[in-house]
């Protein structure tokens, strides 16, 4: 049966995005317990196209690697409201947080699912544009990761659609976003979200961003040339091999010679930390 706004009672601020606020809520007749994204009718147009959008993305999609989506809700008053299972553990961003840095078989676990789910997206020509520690959810029952926050995620609608507009949060972009003339716009898009997940692994191993010392505060000029014109970052000493040439492939500055989600699936540093349950 249809869940219904009116029995839903809000618990508490899971947290605040651009414009939206997330709630731990719970269903009055199940007490089952979800999460609620609203978007306010008085919202910025932007911020109300991005909730359509993700809302749009949210009908489409089904995987065990996807946030799932139970229902959507807009209201006479122009309140929009999407309804989501609850992932009891936050995001890998307050875990970093709270815990500290992942150990190279935790983070393989980690990049296993979270490339379960861009393989699922890309095959579906969706391009997420914005992996990041915040829009990755976590459910504590054996560490499962899911991918969130479609925000300003893409539809392909022809194959050679090129996916140049400026979204998604800007630190995580990989190169070829910032200079498509550079690339002769000639890309596709869907390499974008394997550099992002490349700086995403490596945050969580090193406990900051990749580009910037622990404590610098982010510059912005300074950051888009480091992206653009130094060389790629990589693994301290002390990271395995098979770690080594796993960020390697992701954070290739050539968007060609990325490896693609499904081709990372099948590398080395995921086979050797493959546990039986996964
Ligand atoms: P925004 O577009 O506003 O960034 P997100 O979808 O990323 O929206 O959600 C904002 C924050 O709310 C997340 O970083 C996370 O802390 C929390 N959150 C979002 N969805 C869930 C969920 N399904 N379960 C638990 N927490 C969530
Ligand atoms: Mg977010």
């Amino acid at each position: 049966a249809a869940i219904a706004y009116s029995d839903l009672e809000k618990l508490q601020v899971l947290g605040h995005g651009n414009g939206g606020t997330v709630y731990k809520v719970q269903h009055r007749c199940t007490l089952k317990i979800y999460a609620l994204k609203v978007v306010h009718g008085d919202a910025d147009p932007t911020v109300r196209r991005q909730v359509f959008r993700e809302m749009e993305i949210l009908r489409r999609t089904d995987s065990p690697f996807i946030v799932q989506c139970f229902g959507i809700f807009e209201k006479p008053s122009g309140d929009i409201a999407i309804l989501m299972e609850y992932m009891d553990s936050g995001t890998l961003d307050t875990l970093l947080n709270k815990n500290g840095t992942f150990s190279e078989p935790k983070l393989a676990h980690i990049a296993s699912q979270i490339l379960k789910g861009l393989s699922y997206l890309h095959g579906h020509k969706i391009i997420h544009r914005d992996i990041k520690p915040s829009n990755l959810l976590v459910n504590n029952n054996n560490m499962q990761v899911k991918i969130a926050d479609f925000g300003v995620s893409k539809i392909m609608c022809r194959s050679l659609d090129a996916c140049n507009s400026y979204v998604g949060t800007c630190a995580y972009m990989s190169p070829e976003r910032f200079d498509p003339d550079a690339y002769g716009g000639n890309y596709n898009g869907y390499a974008g979200d394997i550099w992002s997940l490349g700086l995403t692994l490596l945050e969580l191993y090193l406990g900051h961003f990749p580009f910037l010392q622990p404590g610098q505060r982010p510059d912005w000029a300074t950051l888009m040339c480091a992206i653009c014109f130094g060389d790629p970052p990589s693994l301290p000493d002390g990271a395995s091999p098979e770690f080594r040439s796993f960020i390697e492939c992701c954070l290739q500055k050539e968007f060609s010679k990325r490896w693609t989600a499904s081709q990372l699936l099948t590398h080395p540093f995921l086979c050797k930390n493959r546990r039986s349950d996964c």
